[in-house]
């Protein structure tokens, strides 16, 4: 486990199952091996173009920075990675990134994914960011990152000012409670978005923690209100360990087609699931349901 000092101080230590609680302190169901669960449901490690690139969509490809957290998030789906240590991509394979990405020109996205891109030295992550801006056919960039929930004082000055130098980038975080938005969370957003850095959330829909319509509509509110875009809102993944997270599939469904019909589309994020197995995100919100969705999926 790790947890900042920062993130734990957000525990409300009178109420029994504490959101903050539940994302970052260790509990005994993770080691219920009856639960069920696989290590990698999304075969990503088996659909690495090479070590550390995933080329899952034509446009746009992610890579693995580091298999380091400032948190270590119980429900995260790629525990398999920091379970095994904490270790940065090598030079030379990130070598192998940019000349993968150089040869294939319809990649025009590349998303800098881990662990958390964040805890990398700034030089090296200045560097890579350079070495992908530098390929002609390379627009834009993504970083995903829990920095600005989990440690906001590790989104400082420096920092804003290195990634101002690569835009077009995005930053791509997951806030999961409103409890997350927080003073300091709002300022280290709003130190990126002064460097021209938009911010979109990727929240997961966990259990006892986000899985009910008010919680729900309090954090997109909230997001809206520090100018963070709600973009995703994912069906947590079957992960070994954190299957005591989920949430069943048509409580989620529910729970968005009441807020599609009573928020601001500002604060609609799309409800997905990334199928098993590394088929893809698949759509469930209200939309998607009229069309060919694979009922069979889950
Ligand atoms: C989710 C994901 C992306 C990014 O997809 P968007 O829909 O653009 O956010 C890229 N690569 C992989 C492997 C992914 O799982
Ligand atoms: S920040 Fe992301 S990668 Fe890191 S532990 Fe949390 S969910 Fe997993």
């Amino acid at each position: 486990m790790a947890v900042t000092p920062y993130y734990l101080s957000l525990i409300d230590d009178s109420s029994a199952g504490d959101p903050i609680a539940a994302q970052c302190l260790p509990d005994l169901r993770e080691t219920d091996l009856q639960l069920g669960g696989c290590e990698d449901p999304l075969d990503e490690e088996r659909s690495m173009a090479v070590p550390g690139l995933i080329h899952r969509y034509p446009d746009r490809c992610l890579v693995t920075v580091t298999s380091r957290c400032a948190v270590y998030c119980r429900h995260c789906n790629r525990k398999r990675r920091w379970q095994q240590g904490e270790r940065d991509a090598s030079p030379a394979e990130m070598e192998a990134w940019t000349d993968y990405v150089r040869k294939r020109p319809n990649v025009r996205e590349v998303l800098l994914s881990g662990g958390d891109p964040f805890t990398i030295d700034l030089e090296k992550l200045d560097r890579l960011l350079h070495d992908f801006r530098s390929i002609g056919h390379v627009e834009i960039l993504r970083i995903g990152t829990r920095m600005p929930v989990t440690m906001p004082v590790g989104i400082d000055d420096d920092l804003a000012s290195a990634l101002r130098r690569h835009r077009p980038l995005w930053i791509s975080t997951q806030f999961n409670h409103p409890q997350e938005i927080t003073d300091e969370a709002a300022e280290a957003c709003e130190r990126l978005l002064r460097a021209g850095i938009p911010i979109v959330n990727q929240s997961v829909l966990l259990r006892g923690v986000n899985d009910d319509y008010d919680t729900m509509r309090e954090l997109l509110y909230g997001l809206e209100r520090i100018s963070v875009k709600p973009y995703y809102l994912f069906q947590c993944e079957p992960v070994m360990g954190a299957m005591h997270f989920r949430v069943e599939r048509r409580k989620g469904v529910e729970m968005m087609d009441r807020l599609w019909g009573s928020v601001s589309g500002l604060c609609i994020p799309r409800f997905v699931y990334d199928l098993p197995g590394g088929r893809g995100k698949e759509r469930l919100d209200g939309r998607a349901r009229n069309g060919d969705r694979d009922e069979s999926a889950d």
